[in-house]
């Protein structure tokens, strides 16, 4: 019988065995079957990795910051060359599909690229002369002990839009990774210990609620950074804060794209089913809502129902496969049920993807692409965050109809607008309450030097994730007030 593994935490430069005696299943989704096991570990645990990396913070922050990078150029390198198996680790824990996988590896490479330049990006200013003989500068220093507490969905690049900025500043680190995949940055640890880093730099703790509230509430914790669900955010955010700790935490979504009649209807519908159903629509900015206005109804309801069909689904790591599946039966089971709810409201089921027989894989946790036509847009399916393949169509009258229905969300993470207007691009752009916005576009991930944005219930806190937003979050100012003779000169 094939043997599962219990899998180690990386503490203090060594890998541990958890004294937990609590674990969990991790499962491949396409096959339904477990591949290893997760240790829940304990705020002990936490403890130990929090004075590993207290620790290591004494000389790591004395290390200059040209020193620091030197690790991170490292760890590209063995990111970039070992990018096929951590893909494939991606693919065989979360479900998506191999190109999914490279390309999210790729977005965690572009983290470390950018933060490498943090030499630069962390200098501080120095204004000479406030008053005669008197300089006043600002400078940035590292927080101290910080960490991230990661959701299911991007197990590869999400640790990255913070990692290598908070190391590279001078802070040392702990990572908790979503104990639904925790394989993948078991794998990337094991390229860490390779950079040659001192110890207690970087740590990782698997587990699940105890080991976030033991970072939550631990005093030598100075920042944590959160993505995963808004009521979980809005958890972590204000007991951090409370703790008097700097929290940034990115929540959920429900993502609306408007198509006006003159868009580009075959470019439209293409992007708009990579939008909802990339992922298997198991991403913070997938497209949920596509509200058509005037003419646009028909030809976009009837090109997408078309592009639904035929999307291929099956086991992400298989040649040709368009979609893999959700992340679980209880996700699975979750998906369905608001499928049905839509159906209940008033909408018509153009495409149903409930229980699909996908060969080969008879276990396999697969919701197909999935249309509903004519929903209710004060209905729960027009507001609750499905995170599954399922796009609700609305129809509208007016291009301002649709964006006061944007608005009305409680997220705010992302927005689109298909047209050939430029005006009207111009108004969504100025006018739509959403933290990253799309023309002609379905919104990938920012790149690494733009901040991950996010409004309203997407986001809690000041400083997002990613290029010079990460800078500040991971450092804090001091201004320096200096006097010096100015006469020095006459004393030589
Ligand atoms: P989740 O909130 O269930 O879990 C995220 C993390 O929080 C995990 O590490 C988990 O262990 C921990 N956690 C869960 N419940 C907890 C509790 N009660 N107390 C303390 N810790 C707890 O999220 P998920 O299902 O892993 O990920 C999907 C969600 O993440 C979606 O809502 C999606 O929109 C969101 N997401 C947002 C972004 C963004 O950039 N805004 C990016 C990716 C995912």
């Amino acid at each position: 019988m094939e043997t599962i593994s219990t899998l180690s935490n990386y503490i203090n430069g060594k890998w541990l065995v958890s004294h937990t005696t609590h674990e969990l299943e991790v499962f491949n989704p396409a096959l339904g079957k477990v591949i290893a096991k997760v240790p829940l570990s304990t705020s002990s645990e936490v403890d130990e990795a929090v004075q590993a990396a207290s620790e290591a913070f004494i000389t790591w922050r004395r290390t200059p910051a040209t020193e620091r990078v030197q690790y991170l150029f490292t760890l590209k390198n063995l990111l970039q060359e070992n990018c096929e198996d951590l893909a494939r680790t991606i693919t065989t824990e979360c479900g998506k599909t191999l190109a999914e996988s490279k390309g999210e590896m790729q977005r965690a490479i572009e983290n470390v690229e950018v933060a490498c330049g943090i030499p630069m990006m962390m200098q501080g200013t120095i204004s000479e002369d406030i008053a005669r003989g008197i300089d006043e500068m600002m400078i940035r220093q590292p927080l101290g002990v910080c960490a991230v507490i990661c959701p299911f969905n991007f197990p590869g690049m999400i640790p990255f839009w913070f990692l290598p900025y908070a190391i590279a500043c001078g802070n040392t680190y702990i990572v908790k990774p979503s104990e639904k995949v925790p394989l993948t940055m078991q794998k990337i640890f094991q390229l860490i210990e390779k950079t040659g880093l001192p110890k207690g730099v970087i740590n990782l703790v698997n587990g699940a609620k105890e080991v976030v509230d033991a970072i939550l509430d631990h005093p030598q914790i100075r920042g944590i950074s959160f993505v995963g669900s808004t009521p979980v955010a809005k958890y972590i955010y204000s007991r951090g804060a409370t703790n008097g700790k700097r929290v940034q935490c990115q929540g959920g979504a429900k993502n609306p794209i408007i198509i006006l009649p003159d868009a580009d209807m075959e470019m439209t519908t293409r992007i708009a089913a990579d939008s909802a159903f990339g992922c298997a629509g198991q991403r913070c900015l997938a497209a949920s809502l596509a509200v058509t206005v005037g003419e646009a109804k028909r030809t976009f309801t009837e090109a997408i129902t078309e592009t639904a069909k035929k999307r291929v689904v099956g086991n992400g790591l298989d040649e040709g496969v368009e979609m893999g599946p959700v992340i679980s039966a209880d996700s699975q089971a979750r998906i369905e049920a608001l499928i049905y709810k839509g159906a209940s409201e008033g909408a018509k089921l153009l495409v149903d993807g409930r229980r699909p027989q996908i060969s080969g894989y008879k276990n396999g946790y697969f919701v197909r692409p999935t249309i509903l036509q004519d929903v209710n847009p004060i209905g729960e399916i027009a507001k609750t965050e499905i995170f599954g393949p399922v796009l609700s169509l609305i129809h509208l009258d007016t291009i301002d109809e649709a964006i006061s229905l944007v608005n009305s969300g409680q997220y705010g993470n992302m927005a689109c607008l298909f047209t050939n207007s430029g005006s009207a691009a111009r108004k969504f752009r100025y006018e739509a309450e959403a933290g990253n916005i799309g023309i002609n576009i379905g919104v990938a991930a920012p790149m690494a030097f733009f901040p991950f944005s996010g409004w309203k219930e997407s986001f809690f806190g000041d400083l997002h994730g990613q290029g010079t937003h990460a800078v500040e979050f991971f450092t804090q100012t001091k201004v320096v007030v200096e006097r010096w003779r100015h006469d020095w000169g006459r004393q030589f």
